[in-house]
């Protein structure tokens, strides 16, 4: 059987970007399909607007940290045209970086449109019918809109609007308290709207360390963003240019914008999966296998769309994987769950995480102890002014785990850099001793790490360990 292509590529955001990359430098021959934007919801209305925006807000917050480091103050800067400036670096990025892969790449054609499958080596797209080999299915997702009563009359915004604004607004809610509407309530905040969250779950990124969750509420509290957890919301309407959310127990906002951000939905019906013997779940994603393969045997998903981990670096991870493990024979194919997957949300503390939750060492049965060393004790986070935060890693306390790492959470300053060292801890099955035998260039954050390693040590000097130190010396 001869088929158009060895490999179709159905959407091309980080994951479907990842496989495409790698299979024509392989040199396969490549067709990738995307029917909005090359980049996918990461590059275009995800990861890269936010954090382009986070950082013009942390540039302007700084202006009213001048006093605290003896520097006059001057007032905040006005804003002037935040989403223009990141138009022009999408658009700069997509023509040097993105378009320009598939214009340099000989083996490797784009067809613009949406991808429908025939059978299950058959896509068809605007008019045109390919076939391919092997089939990588990375969709992603859309954002989910909660059933509210009179939501849907409302001019809400999502991830998919927001970044297109002329200008900030006065007020905005966000419905949602995970890691798109921490960083949006931030960065509208700090760029001059006032920002309420509202959500369901007990604390701000409910997914998370309930500790930082509540760090991060407490801080955003200084910085005027209202947040009502556990809130039932009941109505949202419209009048006269004022939003106004309701919620059981008395509780009504009002503000000129909403954004809702609160999850994510599946959206497979131009797909026509069934055609290609592709299950899937409405409310999970598409089935995939520890290799993430579908239920096709020809047919690849990996990305947002299979509903674990929703991640760009998961999504271009899963990618690679995907890609190697339709290659691959049997026994050397790689389950991608055994990889670890770090992540960071891009407030101010940060607040990173990688490994098991303390909840799941305790569904696990795994005997641990939390060794924890604070941003306030340390002598460069002070100088530096930024003494807010922790380092808390769960560590094996049974015989044979003793000082193993199982899982990192750190709130605080450069926490997103500083995750990945314990990512690698955790995906190389480290002890502490690794991490504090390791030298860690000082005054770094990631210093604090080492100290982590250092308390654990400390930690180990029972009496009986004082004594026998006493005897060797
Ligand atoms: C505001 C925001 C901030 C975020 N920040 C971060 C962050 O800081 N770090 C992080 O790791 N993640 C972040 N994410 C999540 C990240 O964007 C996703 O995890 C990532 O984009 C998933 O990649 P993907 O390739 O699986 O899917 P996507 O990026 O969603 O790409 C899927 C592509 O498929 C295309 N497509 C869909 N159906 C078809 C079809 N039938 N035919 C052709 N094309 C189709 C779509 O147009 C899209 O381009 C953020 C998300 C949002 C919304």
């Amino acid at each position: 059987m001869t088929y158009d292509y060895d490999v179709i590529v159905i959407g091309a955001g980080p994951a479907g970007m990842a496989v495409s990359a790698m299979a024509s430098e392989m040199g396969l021959k490549v067709a990738t399909i995307e029917k909005r934007a090359l980049g996918g919801e990461c590059m275009n209305v995800g990861c890269i607007p936010s954090k382009a925006l986070l950082r013009m807000a942390k540039l302007r917050h700084s202006a009213d940290r001048f006093g605290d480091y003896e520097l006059d103050e001057h007032g905040k800067p006005s804003v002037r045209r935040p989403f223009e400036r990141i138009a022009e670096h999408l658009a700069y990025i997509d023509e040097k970086k993105t378009s320009g892969m598939f214009k340099k790449v000989s083996k490797l054609k784009l067809a613009e449109g949406e991808a429908s499958f025939l059978d299950p080596h058959t896509v068809g797209v605007s008019g045109e019918k390919l076939s391919g080999k092997r089939i990588f299915i990375s969709v992603g997702t859309r954002p989910a809109v909660p059933p509210i009563p009179g939501i849907r009359d409302v001019d809400i915004l999502t991830n998919e609007t927001i970044f297109k604004l002329d200008a900030i607004p006065s007020s905005m809610t966000i419905i949602g308290g995970g890691a798109i509407g921490c960083e949006m309530a931030q960065a509208f905040t700090r760029l001059g709207a006032k920002c309420t969250i509202i959500q369901m779950d007990p604390h701000l990124m409910p997914q998370g360390d309930p500790d930082a969750g509540k760090l991060l509420e407490e801080h955003f509290g200084k910085e005027g963003i209202d947040v009502y957890n556990s809130a039932k919301l009941s109505k949202v309407e419209k009048q006269n240019g004022i939003i106004t959310v309701e919620a059981e127990g008395g509780i009504t906002i009002e503000s000129e914008r909403l954004l809702v951000a609160a999850g994510r939905r599946y959206d497979f019906d131009v797909l026509k999966l069934e055609n290609a013997g592709v299950r899937f779940d409405p409310r999970k994603g598409i089935d995939v296998d520890k290799h993430l393969r579908t239920t096709a045997k020809n047919i690849y998903a990996p990305g947002d769309c299979n509903g674990h981990y929703l991640f760009s670096h998961a999504a271009m991870h899963q990618g690679m994987i995907a890609l190697m493990n339709s290659m691959l024979p049997g026994p050397m194919k790689m389950d991608f769950r055994k990889f670890v997957v770090p992540w960071t949300v891009f407030t101010d503390p940060q607040v990173s995480s990688v490994g098991l939750t303390e909840k799941q060492l305790k569904q696990r049965g795994i005997d641990y102890e939390i060794i924890e060393s604070r941003y306030e004790d340390y002598g460069a986070a002070i100088a530096e002014g930024i003494p807010v935060g922790y380092i808390r890693v769960y560590a094996g306390k049974g015989l044979l785990s003793r000082g193993r790492i199982y899982g990192a959470v750190i709130a605080g300053e450069g926490s997103g850099e500083m995750i990945n060292e314990w990512g690698l801890a955790i995906q190389k099955k480290l002890r502490m001793t690794d991490i504090m035998m390791l030298q860690h260039s000082f005054p770094s954050m990631s210093f604090l790490s080492k100290r982590t390693g250092e308390i654990w040590m400390m930690n180990r000097m029972t009496p009986f360990m004082k004594k026998m130190v006493r005897w060797m010396f």
